[in-house]
């Protein structure tokens, strides 16, 4: 059954704080607020287009939808949920900030069929979330977790990687700490400097210095690979691509193509690991059709790699092998398959 869900952005209104990275705006590309006329009428519009067996969800993104207006918030949860039911929508998931959650918000998000809350926790290190001016600690993000859990809600994380005072130990702290508070979803968004934002202002000055894109693509491959060893799902990685996004950036690990290229460091981490663990430099590789452009990498990136240790790969596609399978000289490997330490 397809998934698919209706986006809708509820940008910075009510929001009382101001993190050193955020600049809602460009991110939603959109300064207007939606009202209950624009949910209904996106809503229509949606399920007219979703004609054939649809498994969809109405999804208020961006801003703090906790932290809007009491008012505004019910206006909003009244039309979407005149949408949720049997032929129509399966319920509404949201996003917030942890410090925005407690019993009385959850209960209100229960009667009108909520199924789903994503918290904006960006680090679990205090370090961290107070350089970035967050104005919560990482003890709010796992009592909202809890709370969340313990309501029956679907829990989703969203964690930022190379923050303003974060490093690769940082990164992994927060990594440990987020698999323990046991989410069902996550989304990993490396950070892009934005214009307008702290972090523009910190960066220009020399106080923010980046770690290397390099590096960051290494910490998002080691993430991927231990949040699904937990059976975590990773529902995004990176940004999505924007012309907004585009112009207004300043810095950071913004590519359009981010996913692809962490899962092909995976995969070359995988390939490159056989090899050495075997003693072999010829390898027969073979993999689903739809990741022969992830394994061979950007630009051949992957297979140069290779041929820079002296290991020559011939690559074919078979399609019988599950996506995160492959298969190297007759031995199949799954490629999320923690075999050590996952340390830098
Ligand atoms: S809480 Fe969210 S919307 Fe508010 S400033 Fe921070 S990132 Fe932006």
């Amino acid at each position: 059954m397809k998934h698919c869900n209706i986006s809708i952005f509820v940008t910075h209104v009510g929001c009382p704080h101001l993190c050193a990275f955020c600049n809602q705006r460009t991110i939603t590309g959109s300064s207007d607020i939606p009202h209950a006329e624009d949910v209904k009428r996106i809503c229509s519009q949606a399920l007219e287009q979703l004609n054939e067996a649809f498994d969809s969800e109405i999804a208020f993104f961006g801003g703090s939808f906790t932290a809007v207006p009491r008012d505004y918030m019910l206006e909003l949860l009244e039309a979407a949920n005149s949408f949720v039911g049997s032929g129509m929508f399966r319920g509404i998931r949201i996003s917030t900030r942890p410090d925005y959650i407690d019993a009385e918000v959850l209960e209100i998000l229960k009667r009108y069929n909520v199924t789903s809350i994503e918290l904006g926790a960006q680090s679990l290190c205090d370090e961290v979330l107070e350089a970035n001016e967050r104005g919560h600690s990482a003890q709010d993000v796992a009592y909202a977790s809890d709370l969340i859990k313990n309501y029956g809600f679907e829990l989703g994380l969203q964690m930022m990687v190379g923050l303003y005072k974060s490093n690769p130990e940082r990164e992994l702290e927060t990594l440990e700490k987020m698999i323990s508070l046991k989410p069902k979803t996550v989304r990993i968004y490396p950070v892009v400097v934005l214009e307008g934002t702290k972090l523009a202002e910190l960066y220009r000055k020399g106080e923010y210095r980046l770690m290397p894109f390099d590096s960051v693509i290494d910490l998002c491959a080691k993430m991927v690979i231990r949040f699904k060893n937990a059976d975590i799902d990773v529902i995004k990685l990176g940004l999505h691509s924007s012309e907004l996004v585009e112009k207004n950036i300043v810095a950071g690990y913004y590519h359009p193509a981010l996913s692809e290229i962490v899962y092909s460091r995976i995969f070359l981490d995988c390939i490159s690991g056989y090899a050495v663990s075997n003693g072999t430099d010829k390898l027969d590789i073979a993999v689903n059709r739809r990741d022969v452009s992830i394994v061979t990498g950007q630009k051949k990136s992957n297979i140069l790699a290779l041929a820079q240790k002296g290991i020559k790969c011939e690559i074919t596609q078979d399609d019988s092998l599950d996506r995160s399978k492959i298969r190297i000289n007759g031995e199949i490997i799954d490629v999320f398959k923690i075999t050590g330490d996952p340390g830098l």
